[in-house]
This record gives C-alpha cells, sequence and structure tokens, in this order.
C-alpha cells in the first residue's frame, strides 16, 4: 500500500443493515468487507470479511452509527484509517435529478431527501448512513452512486407509462430502472471481454439476484429496462412478482379484503420464486428439489425463465445490433441449468449453447456460453458493484481534490 491515502471506503445502508467495503485504488476484491445486520432490533452484530476469513461479533449499540464505529475501529487497528481517501455511497434512487454518480454537498444531500418520497424504504436509510459516515468522517470526499443514474439515458417512449401524463409532471410516476451500477460496470466488462467497439454495440444484460432486471445497452447507454417506477417491475425475482395485471391487483383488494400494506407484502415478499414453488426463493435449492421431482420447484423455474426470454427478446428489439445476452448476478453467475434453458428458448436469436462451457461458468468465472460462429454469443460476466463505486468514489474525490472543490461539511448538516 503507498502512503497517499488510496482506500476508499464502500457502504450500502439499508433500515437495518450496513454492507461495508474497502477497497485498495485499482484493487477488485477488496482488502475488507462485510455487514452488520439487526439494526434497530435486537441482537446488532457485525461480520468482518478477509482473505483470513470471517468474524462476528454483537455491537454496543443498536444503530447504524454503532456498526460504523465498529468498521472504523477495524480500520484503525489495522491502521488503515489515515489510509481513507474517500467514502462511496449505495443510493437506491436518484430520481431524474442525478443521471451520474455525485460529490456529496449540502445541495446534494437535500436533492437526496428531495426525491426520497419515490423510495420511502431505501432513500431514507441511505441518508441516515450518509450522514452518519459525513459526522465520523467530515474532512474526506463522500461520493453517492444511484442505482438509477445509468437508466436516466431511457426515452420518454421507454420510462413512460401509459397513464395520463400529469401523473408524471406532478408525481414522477414514470419508469426509473434499477441495479443501474451492476449493469453498467457488466456493461463495460463485456465490451472489454469480446473486444466490442464502445461506440457501436448492443447488449441485453440479465442481471439474476434476489431482485432481477435486464437492460438493454446500446454504445454504453441503457435504452430499456425491465423494472420500473419501483422494483417491483419486470422479471420474476426471489420473492417479488415481476409483472402483474394490475386489473389482477384491483381484483383481489376489491374482493380479497387486502389492504394496500397487504398487496405490498404479497407481491414483495411473498411472490415470485417463493410464492410459485411454494417452498423457498433460493434457486439453488429450487434446483436440488426440482431434480428430486418437486412439481412446485420446477414450475418455479419454468415461470422465472418464460418471463425472462419474453423480456430480453423484447429489449433486443430497442437495439440498433445485438452482440451478446449477458447473465451476471447470483443466478446468472452460477445457475447453468437456469441459463441453459434460457439459451434453449433463445433459438429465434441464432443462439447455441456450449453446454461444457455453460457447466465451467460457476463462481466467479467469465466467458462466453454459446458456440453459434455467427450473430450475438451469450455470455458470463460476474458483476461487481462495489467496485464500481469504489471507481466512481475514487474519480470523484480525485478531481474534488484536485479543483479544490471540497465541501466542509457544518456539523448541524450532517446530524444522523
Ligand atoms: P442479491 O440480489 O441478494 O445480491 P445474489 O446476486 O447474491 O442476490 O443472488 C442470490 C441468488 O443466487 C439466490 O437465488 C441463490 O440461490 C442463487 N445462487 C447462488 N449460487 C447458486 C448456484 N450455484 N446455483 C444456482 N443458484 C445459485
Amino acid at each position: 500500500m503507498s502512503t497517499d491515502p488510496c482506500l476508499i471506503l464502500v457502504l450500502n445502508s439499508g433500515s437495518s443493515s450496513l454492507k461495508f467495503a474497502v477497497h485498495d485504488t485499482g484493487m477488485r476484491t477488496p482488502l475488507i468487507s462485510g455487514l452488520a445486520e439487526r439494526l434497530g432490533t435486537d441482537g446488532p452484530r457485525i461480520t468482518f470479511k478477509d482473505v483470513q476469513g470471517k468474524r462476528t461479533e454483537s455491537l454496543p449499540a443498536s444503530d447504524h452509527a454503532a456498526a460504523l464505529d465498529a468498521v472504523l475501529a477495524e480500520l484503525t487497528t489495522r491502521n488503515w484509517i489515515d489510509a481513507l481517501a474517500a467514502v462511496g455511497h449505495r443510493v437506491v434512487h436518484g430520481g431524474e435529478r442525478f443521471t451520474s454518480s455525485a460529490l456529496v454537498t449540502p445541495a446534494v444531500l437535500a436533492d437526496i431527501e428531495a426525491v426520497s418520497p419515490l423510495a420511502p424504504l431505501h432513500n431514507p436509510a441511505a441518508l441516515l448512513g450518509l450522514r452518519t459516515a459525513l459526522a465520523r468522517l467530515p474532512n474526506i470526499p463522500h461520493v453517492t452512486v444511484f442505482d438509477t443514474a445509468f437508466h436516466q439515458s431511457m426515452a420518454p417512449e421507454a420510462y413512460l407509462y401509459a397513464v395520463p401524463t400529469e401523473l408524471y409532471r406532478q408525481q414522477g410516476v414514470r419508469r426509473y430502472g434499477f441495479h443501474g451500477t451492476s449493469h453498467r460496470f457488466v456493461a463495460r466488462e463485456t465490451v472489454a471481454m469480446l473486444g466490442l467497439e464502445p461506440g457501436n454495440h448492443g447488449l441485453v444484460i440479465a442481471h439474476l439476484g434476489n431482485g432481477a432486471s435486464a437492460t438493454a445497452v446500446q454504445d454504453g447507454h441503457s435504452m430499456d429496462t425491465t423494472m420500473g417506477m419501483t422494483p417491483l417491475e419486470g422479471l420474476v425475482m426471489g420473492t417479488r412478482s415481476g409483472d402483474i395485471d394490475v386489473g389482477a391487483v384491483l381484483h383481489l383488494m376489491r374482493t380479497g379484503d387486502r389492504s394496500a400494506a397487504d398487496i405490498d407484502t404479497l407481491l414483495n415478499k411473498q411472490s415470485g420464486l417463493l410464492g410459485v414453488s411454494g417452498l423457498t426463493n433460493d434457486c439453488r435449492e429450487l434446483e436440488s428439489a426440482a431434480e428430486a421431482g418437486h412439481p412446485g420447484a420446477r414450475l418455479a423455474l419454468d415461470v422465472f425463465v418464460h418471463r425472462l426470454v419474453r423480456h430480453i427478446g423484447g429489449l433486443a428489439m430497442a437495439l440498433r445490433r445485438l452482440d451478446a445476452i449477458v447473465f451476471t448476478g447470483g443466478i446468472g453467475e452460477n445457475s447453468a441449468r437456469v441459463r441453459a434453458m434460457t439459451v434453449a428458448r433463445l433459438r429465434l436469436l441464432g443462439l447455441e449453447l456450449d453446454p461444457a462451457a455453460n457447466a465451467a461458468m460457476v463462481g466467479g468465472a467469465g466467458g462466453v456460453i454459446s458456440s453459434n460462429a455467427e450473430g450475438p454469443r451469450a455470455v458470463v460476466v460476474p458483476t461487481n458493484e462495489e467496485w464500481m463505486i469504489a471507481c466512481d468514489t475514487a474519480e470523484l474525490a480525485r478531481r474534488a481534490t484536485e479543483t479544490g472543490s471540497l465541501w466542509n461539511f457544518e456539523p448541524e448538516l450532517v446530524q444522523a
């Protein structure tokens, strides 16, 4: 490690958790990472993970400040605290205000607050984490990286719902898209891996994790994506339904005595792979169950793949050319079965699976899994959102330091 500050702390604050990673500039694997969980409840704890292994400790208090203090104490013990150059914060919703990552200033804080009604569960938690970190580390640059920013390149015909446009103008009802940091990173990686032209390529990227979305990327820009105003729209996910006829939702509300909160829980927490299988939201467990003949597990995987293929086909039509279908996320990077089922349904695009390559692409390996000489290829590209956040943070911090545009935060602005 050089003596210049070169470490980037990446923070991802949820309502009851704080994920963190520390990256040395230029290194994709974090020096240390971990998760503080059960914040706001009994038994808060923090897990640290590095090359040596994992260690879990209980936290003395149940809030984000206690979690961050534990992270900073760990960095102090390792003599890394003075090497911290900047902090990068993941923020879910940037609305239309943020089209790229931003150096944190009081105006940026106010703008994040202003778009928070669009993500009432996520943005307040991010703001809490951000304010806590600003209070603890006021003398280094902080940067926010938004899940929505990459999709701000979508054209109105892709982002508007066909509802009266005053709903868009007055209440921000439109499609924003999420997972943007992952899609942006994976798009760059794919262009490099396949030797595509940065200014002339077309990709459909399927980020398949617990949350799942697919995006059409042309020449490095998001043209369309499956998630909408919230992360509920689009693909079948672990516990989210993805697309559903709003008429069906209205029917349930009218006839089933369900409140909006009940419907929220139903569609976000009890649906998707879990709801269809009646078993689990975990794809790996579903695969084992399907192999053992569990009909619900088979059905869940079939519905998952059907919806995915349907969206890949639709997204491809947003592109001028199609170079690759890209699989990423926990399922995309590891499930040879889901990839094989998907590619088998994409013959119309000229795709042929290479079964040996497909079987080999697990556990962080990336590469081509199709065998057709012509036409688009199918590839696996592992995502690394933390690293992308660290890169943006390092770059914006460098520019801010060079131009002397660092902001000194007044204590009252950063009260957590
Ligand atoms: P998150 O969206 O929470 O970040 P991940 O990207 O980690 O989720 O993906 C989690 C999903 O990946 C789970 O459904 C899990 O079962 C699946 N997964 C992980 N490893 C495998 C595997 N070897 N085979 C099939 N599915 C896997």
